[in-house]
């Protein structure tokens, strides 16, 4: 459910007209509809809330989108945040984030960054290998502190999904191979100055089906069970994100109420306070990239239409050959097929080939929807663009959460040395 809908034959986020915001802002621009991040945070909250031991902690997955403005709002909800670096996890406390629910995951987090952690009280590192266990412990007891820890463990599950956005296969470069997990545990929860205290997993994004989530998952339930064997204390299982959303019209999606009670079925015996970390399944289908019709030229069997976003404001269609619906702001009752591209010098810059979508013409207003996750955060100025700016919507109201920056003042922040 979202708050993008036809009034009157024009598009509006919540209640304000789409060319309202690209006359105030120009295009391209992303448009974020704050009830409709409320309400998915909502939905996701009540639907895990009573899973494990003591109240869950939702951390948002700040990657997806990590807007102030949106980061602020996830707050408000009660949401921890996932974060990937030190940037977002400056970004998490500058929100107003509690530190306690703020989760350190990613591969390569450097000695740096680890003691940002340290210094900012954060809940969790997640740590993704031996090596990295050893750093965080000695980091830890030279500054007096000790860290709270999870071991993420690749259980090798087929998440079933694009595999660049697969990440629990033996192959992925993610966590311990859970055959050694047990070994890797039980060698860094005898250091000093961590306190490793369960086990962490994320097999991947966009997962369209609870059954590759329900075996990895019981793949840790069973690594519990000889983990505590062993005399190890668990007390904290992190379950990941990774809940696909709905792109196409006709997708049909697992919802979160069904994913809260796979989870409440397979860890009914866990006793462990469950960690969450939902990003695309909150704001996916709460933002839209509004754009406009440079020209429309003829092709060899379809028109292309040529608009003024592209690739580098959205790059899921170029990366992986991701879905956004397309459709025009004024509704229209023709459709045409149509390869839609942006103006890149790039063949990959492509939003979609043979795409049968509404009648649109140059100078037309048009939208590629659920672009609210992994959209204006992937964005770049390549081509000399401007860094596309954002918007947020609430009610009748609107604002700029995030400035155009020019492609000028881009050029300024570079320098030419003197002995050229
Ligand atoms: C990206 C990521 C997430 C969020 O994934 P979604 O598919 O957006 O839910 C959660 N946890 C980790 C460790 C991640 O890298």
């Amino acid at each position: 459910m979202n708050h993008f809908e036809y009034h009157g034959g024009i598009l509006h986020a919540e209640d304000v007209p789409l060319p309202q915001i690209a006359e105030a802002v120009g295009t391209p621009v992303y448009v974020y509809s704050q009830a409709t991040i409320e309400r998915h945070a909502r939905v996701f909250r009540s639907a895990v809330a009573g899973t494990g031991r003591g109240e869950p902690i939702c951390a948002f997955a700040i990657k997806a989108n990590p807007n102030l403005a949106v980061l602020h709002i996830m707050a408000r909800e009660g949401f921890g945040a996932d974060v990937v670096s030190g940037g977002e996890l400056e970004r998490a406390i500058t929100a107003g984030m509690p530190p306690e629910r703020i989760i350190f995951s990613g591969v390569g987090k450097t000695d740096a960054e680890l003691a940002l952690g340290l210094a900012r009280g954060i809940g969790q590192f997640n740590i993704e290998s031996e090596a990295e266990g050893l750093a965080l412990a000695g980091i830890a007891t030279a500054r007096g502190q000790t860290a709270n820890a999870v071991l993420r463990v690749n259980p090798d599950v087929d998440a079933q999904t694009h595999a660049k956005i697969s990440t629990g296969k033996a192959e992925n470069k993610f966590g311990v191979p859970i055959d050694q997990a047990h070994d890797i545990f039980a060698r860094l929860t005898a250091l000093p100055g961590l306190n490793l205290r369960g086990v962490a997993l994320h097999i991947g994004s966009m997962i369209a089906e609870l059954g590759p989530l329900e075996a990895a998952f019981k793949r840790i339930g069973a690594l519990l069970v000889t983990l505590r064997a062993a005399g190890h204390n668990i007390s904290h299982v992190d379950l990941g994100g990774g809940l696909g959303a709905p792109y196409k019209p006709d997708d049909v999606f697992p919802s979160p109420e069904d994913y809260g009670a796979m989870v409440r079925r397979v860890t009914s015996d866990w006793e462990v306070q469950l960690v969450f970390e939902p990003g695309r399944v909150i704001v996916a289908n709460a933002g839209v990239l509004l754009t406009r019709v440079i020209r429309v030229k003829p092709g060899m069997s379809h028109p292309f239409v040529i608009v003024d976003a592209a690739m580098n404001d959205l790059a899921r269609p170029a990366m992986y050959d991701a879905y956004h619906h397309f459709e025009s702001v004024m509704a229209h009752s023709d459709s045409i097929i149509a390869n839609i591209v942006g103006p890149i010098c790039e063949s990959s810059d492509t939003f979609a080939m043979e795409r049968s979508c509404t009648q649109v013409e140059a100078g037309d207003l048009a939208v590629f929807r659920s672009a609210g996750a992994y959209g204006a955060t992937m964005a770049s100025t390549y081509n000399s663009r401007d860094m596309v700016p954002e918007v947020l919507v609430s009610g009748d109201k609107f604002a700029i959460v995030a400035d155009r920056i020019a492609a000028a003042t881009i050029m300024a922040a570079e320098r030419v040395p003197d002995w050229i």
